[in-house]
């Protein structure tokens, strides 16, 4: 049960006054809860910049393009001619010069009553200067004189989103701010002495009244005690999840070999000595009473898939169950069509089960899962829906993880299984990231490359010379290989997307003949683009043009070109994701970077990045700083709450204090029943981290 004393907060926007059904979309959308928007996402937007308007040079003096307060006397009002676009004007002057303020489609009546001839009055707004006068177009604000101190000095910027204005915005966000409360402090009082947080309430008024540029620094007092509050709370149920998994013990695996011998034996390759270390960490941590909890990194085309196949065929052979969870369907099929290919090879049954399994089908699975026919099963979130039970889950690995949050962890838990975990991810994670997202685990690297393995060779190519690489790729085609072109997001809009795509599916089936282009994208149903992703593995197509639902694990060793177009607008990451889908094999790749130019100082970055490093490890720090780390856990795909107020570079330092703060609370108050404890479930009501309450014991 949430604390009543949060309920204003958790109300719906709608329960401020003043918002209506249409402002309540707009701050639905503008804070990114598509449901509704609460109370609580307006008191924790937070500023990006500030607008001074303290500057007050004098008309004379004002610079070109500054936000500038001006204060003056009205000369006179030069409405727009009848039946004119011509702007209306109004001419003020101080003791330096004429200032013009120029109006677009204004009331004259509403510009007499704000302006009056002969009175000293004060305009805000930004300054322009065209033929060497100063003007101010549509000031941001206009009173006379004796209104002189409802002008804000000082006024923060928010994100926004179109349709939202900022006056409207703010008079939202401080009605929102009248319902912040006196929160009882959670904070152990020694850190809060020493680091000099203020009160809760204190830091949130701060934050939208911010007074200079200091105090938009992530290193303001306020700033650090929100993004320490948001760091503890999610310290704090990442290590109640944790306390909780140690209680619920793991089974230990006592393997045979007997199965994964014979698949060894299959593979066409040997396992590289990463890969072996990685097998021989997971069968030791899976031996022991605690369950595992580890993460297996390793850049794109590093081989995790086999590792994985190993582990859950040592949980067979102990007469166990194992599941392996992909984020896409297209992913999940595709690793079972190589998983099932290889434990043939040792007899054990391997089962597909994701949203689209057909109800029949999908029950006679389920049926196998209960009773323990089913060894190895392969899917998406499907996998965890409420009515699928299992016989003896033993493992349950995750690849990808960084698409998922710790909700599909807790999902497992609250099952009340206690399967040993494995997560397997291609974009290495920088460990502050690893800490704040996931807590503690252990982690097991595949720095190198399997064996034969040639580096691939990156050009940035500017669009206008598209013609240039088509008639390369040609080429390149003619010889038999095969490509994936990639067609730029548009304003993350599927349906954007998916003209383009189709547009240039045609254009280039067009110049390189109808037959060999095939085309994937995220609107076509789940056996279309099998259909389309299977052509283009056996050949029939051989240039696949694409959405990024190629971006993670698809697997076509034999593919060595992929043309990205508008590189400029995949952020880091994600181009080298999608780079990886080439360089698979033996043969020598290329990436070609299609750019539309002129490219951003962070545009250029990223291209020169790419193009020296194939090196994931590097990518994901420059990315990290490139973009902040929200995108780089991928929260805008799934939706994983991200963070707010914590910086993770500014804030390293309290995030060591808050794990250990948390690490030391759930020691001592397990259940989270002391006074301290108590409040900081609302600590974590107030962050939604709330899930992590429903697995104490005490309600
Ligand atoms: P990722 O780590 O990106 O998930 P995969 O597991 O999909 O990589 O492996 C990429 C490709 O490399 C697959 O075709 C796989 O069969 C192959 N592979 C894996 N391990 C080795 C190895 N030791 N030697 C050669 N090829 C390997
Ligand atoms: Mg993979």
């Amino acid at each position: 049960m949430r604390p009543a004393l949060l309920d204003p907060l958790f109300a719906p926007v709608s329960s401020l006054s003043g918002i209506g059904p249409k402002l309540e979309k707009l701050l639905a959308r503008l804070t990114g809860r598509d449901d509704e928007a609460r109370v609580i996402d307006l008191v924790f937007h937070t500023p990006t910049s500030l607008i001074d308007r303290r500057l007050r040079p004098g008309i004379a003096y004002l610079p070109e393009g500054a936000i500038v307060t001006v204060e003056g006397r009205v000369d006179r009002h030069q409405p727009a001619p009848a039946r004119s676009s011509a702007p209306y004007r109004v001419f003020i002057h101080d003791d330096t010069g004429e200032l013009t303020l120029t109006f677009f489609r204004a009331k004259a009546d509403w510009l007499e009553k704000a302006l009056p001839v002969g009175e000293t009055v004060l305009v805000s707004g930004r300054a322009e200067w065209f033929n060497g006068r100063p003007s101010m177009v549509h000031p941001d604000y206009m009173m006379t004189a004796d209104k002189a101190d409802t002008l804000p000095e000082c006024e923060p910027v928010y994100p926004m989103t179109a349709g939202l204005s900022p006056k409207v915005l703010r008079r939202a966000i401080d009605s929102a701010s009248e319902r912040i409360p006196t929160f009882p402090e959670w904070i152990d009082g020694e850190i809060v002495r020493r680091q000099g947080f203020p009160a809760l309430k204190e830091a949130l008024l701060a934050l939208h009244n911010p007074r200079d540029a200091a105090d938009l620094d992530p290193q303001a007092p306020a700033r650090r005690r929100l993004a320490y509050d948001e760091l503890l709370a999610g310290q704090l149920s990442l290590a109640l999840v944790r306390s909780r998994m140690r209680r619920t013990r793991g089974r230990p695996v006592h393997p045979t070999d007997a199965l994964s011998s014979k698949v060894r034996a299959a593979l066409p390759f040997a396992l590289t000595s990463g890969q072996e270390d990685a097998v021989t960490a997971i069968l030791a941590d899976m031996a022991q009473e605690t369950r595992m909890l580890r993460m297996l990194q390793g850049d794109v085309g590093s081989g995790k898939t086999v590792v994985g196949l190993l582990a859950m065929l040592a949980v067979v052979e102990d007469g166990g169950q194992a599941v392996l969870m992909a984020p896409t369907e297209i992913l999940a099929r595709q690793h079972f069509e190589g998983i099932a290919a290889l434990a043939e090879k040792a007899g054990v049954a391997v089962k597909l089960l994701t949203g689209k399994t057909k109800a029949a089908e999908r029950r006679v699975i389920e049926a196998e899962i209960a009773d323990g026919t089913a060894r190895i099963i392969i899917g998406t979130h499907a996998l965890f829906q409420d009515n699928v039970s299992y016989h003896d889950l033993r493992l349950a690995i995750v690849d990808e993880q960084h698409r998922f949050g710790v909700h599909q962890r807790l999902k497992l838990t609250a099952k009340g299984m206690a399967p040993h975990l494995l997560v397997m991810t291609a974009t290495p994670i920088p460990r502050t990231l690893v800490l704040a997202a996931f807590g503690d685990m252990d982690v097991s690297n595949l720095t190198e490359k399997p064996a034969g393995r040639k580096p691939i060779q990156t050009v940035t190519i500017p669009t206008e010379r598209i013609g240039d690489v088509v008639g390369r790729l040609r080429q390149a085609l003619d010889e038999g290989k095969k490509a994936y072109w990639i067609c730029p997001l548009v304003e993350e809009s599927e349906a954007v997307d998916l003209v383009s795509a189709e547009e240039r599916r045609e254009t280039l089936a067009k110049a390189l003949g109808p037959e060999i282009v095939g085309l994937v994208h995220g609107r076509m149903s789940s056996a279309d683009k099998e259909a389309a992703m299977e052509a283009f593995k056996n050949g029939e197509t051989r240039l696949l043009v694409a959405t990024t639902v190629v971006e993670v694990g698809v697997d076509v060793p034999d593919a060595t070109i992929i043309v990205i177009e508008h590189a400029e607008r995949f952020g880091l990451a994600q181009l080298h994701q999608l780079r990886g889908r080439v360089g698979r094999g033996d043969e020598a790749s290329s990436c070609i970077l299609l750019y539309k130019g002129p490219l951003s100082e962070t545009g250029r970055a990223r291209l020169s990045v790419l193009r020296e490093s194939n090196d994931g490890f590097r990518i994901a720090e420059e990315d990290l700083k490139l973009r902040g780390e929200g995108e780089l856990l991928g929260t805008r795909q799934s939706g994983m709450p991200g963070f707010r107020f914590a910086h993770l570079e500014a804030h390293s330092d309290i995030l060591a204090l808050a794990r250990k703060d948390a690490a030391y609370v759930v020691n001592k108050d397990p259940e989270l029943q002391g006074e301290r404890g108590r409040a900081l479930r609302m600590l974590l009501y107030l962050f939604r981290r709330d899930e992590a309450i429903r697995y104490l014991n005490a309600g």
